[in-house]
């Protein structure tokens, strides 16, 4: 079997939408599962519509007629015929979504996120399913949520492999062409929980190892994976092959291109991962696999915003010993601050991390009373994988580095502003 995946940029309106059509049209569709995520920047508007939610009611019929009129002008342009069945199958999602929100009790920001945030996955396949159907593209939509099963990690769930896989895996003989949801699944108390953002990479992984599939086609709005962000160096070149080892550090340090969770599942089988351009799926794009590193090899630059560097030091200048630290990271563990990268002298301690769930500011005064804390918010995490001299001397030049940090294959600076 094969996965292809479609993430947000390549349906974000009925243009995209009839392109993704004619990628299929040009592929072969048999025992193909195609995974989908939400359209264009859908994910952030019923975001939007779970932080209104909790912080000011007033505007949440404003922000649901905002994704509603979005899938609704598209809808129309897909479908010359108004009374088509899928105009109700949208209604009653709405319908789902306003009536959860009237009644629900529960307090907790993830579980309603979950609840909310999935239905966007919902209303794309949905309406790409009926697409395809209508234009001779026969296929079947799943539910992803009766094969995906996690634990109740709200907003980051963790897959359960061993039900998972019996759930996928009677999937196996069917060949007509699969539609179904990135991004969601369901915990055992069969609430629908979601994977982390950027999640469908990681679902098409899932199908794919529990499948054993032949290989995995992320279809991207790049030619495939550069060696850099063109938005920020101009002269971002194509990488042809990428190692899983190679591409792993990548999407660890912060490569966008790929969710680094995606990677693991299909390294133990050895599926290869295609990054494809939708514009021009001929073309050869990436191929993630095993054998050589990097081809070309060329340094990598990731960049990682939003970050935090904070300095710890102990009050009576006494040594940063591994007792200090280790109670510096069980905390940084419980309030689910990710660290980037550390550095330690005698008497400090100092962390670049990122605050996903808005921990920071609890996580500084329990160590505040003991520990003095020098921080600066919003940096940059810069890194160079297979770094080479000139590529080290551009940073030193042009930005201000506030860490560095050098090891065999990267050299990673936390600097103060990136030019976009
Ligand atoms: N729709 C989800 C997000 O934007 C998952 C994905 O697109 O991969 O994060």
């Amino acid at each position: 079997m094969k996965i292809f995946k479609f993430g947000g940029a390549s349906i974000k309106d009925s243009k995209s939408i009839k392109n993704l059509l004619s990628v299929l049209e040009k592929t072969d569709k048999t025992n193909v599962v195609l995974v989908v995520s939400a359209m264009g920047k859908m994910t952030n508007a019923f975001e939007k519509i779970v932080n209104v939610y909790f912080d000011d009611e007033t505007k949440v019929t404003k922000n649901i007629s905002f994704v509603k009129t979005f899938h609704n002008t598209i809808m129309i342009e897909l479908f010359i015929d108004k009374s088509h069945p899928i105009f109700n199958t949208i209604n009653s999602i709405w319908n789902d979504l306003e009536l959860f929100l009237k009644d629900n009790k529960s307090t907790n920001y993830n579980f309603v996120y979950d609840q909310v945030v999935s239905l966007a996955e919902q209303v794309s396949t949905k309406i790409i399913s009926a697409f395809l159907s209508d234009n001779g593209v026969e296929n079947q939509w799943i539910d992803a949520r009766n094969y995906i099963k996690t634990d109740d990690n709200y907003r980051d769930a963790s897959v359960d492999w061993v039900l998972t896989k019996k759930h996928v895996e009677e999937l196996k003989n069917k060949t007509e062409l699969l539609v179904t949801q990135g991004f969601i699944g369901s915990s055992v108390s069969k609430n629908t929980t979601t994977l982390g953002r950027e999640g469908s990479d990681y679902t098409a992984a899932i199908f794919a190892y529990c499948l054993d599939a032949e290989n995995v086609t992320v279809f991207k709005d790049v030619d495939g994976v550069l060696n850099a962000d063109p938005q920020i160096y101009e002269n971002a070149i194509l990488l042809s092959k990428i190692s899983y080892r190679e591409a792993i550090e990548m999407a660890f340090f912060g490569a966008s291109v790929i969710h680094p969770k995606t990677l693991q599942p299909l390294q133990k089988k050895e599926i290869p991962l295609h990054v494809k351009s939708f514009v021009n799926p001929l073309k050869k794009g990436t191929v993630i696999g095993k054998g050589i590193d990097l081809k070309p090899k060329t340094p990598c630059y990731i960049v990682k915003d939003k970050q935090i560097l904070i300095s710890i030091s102990t009050r009576d200048f006494s040594f940063m010993m591994e007792n200090n630290i280790s109670e510096i990271f069980d905390l940084l563990h419980c309030y689910k601050l990710r660290v980037n990268l550390i550095q330690n002298t005698a008497i400090s301690f100092s962390v670049c991390l990122e605050d996903k769930f808005n921990n920071f500011d609890n996580f500084l005064s329990s160590i505040k009373e003991k520990y003095k804390c020098l921080f600066n918010k919003n940096i940059t995490l810069l890194t160079i994988r297979q770094f080479d001299n000139k590529a080290i001397a551009l940073i030193e030049k042009e930005k201000e580095i506030l860490l560095q940090q050098t090891s065999r294959e990267t050299v990673q600076f936390v600097v103060k502003t990136i030019k976009k």
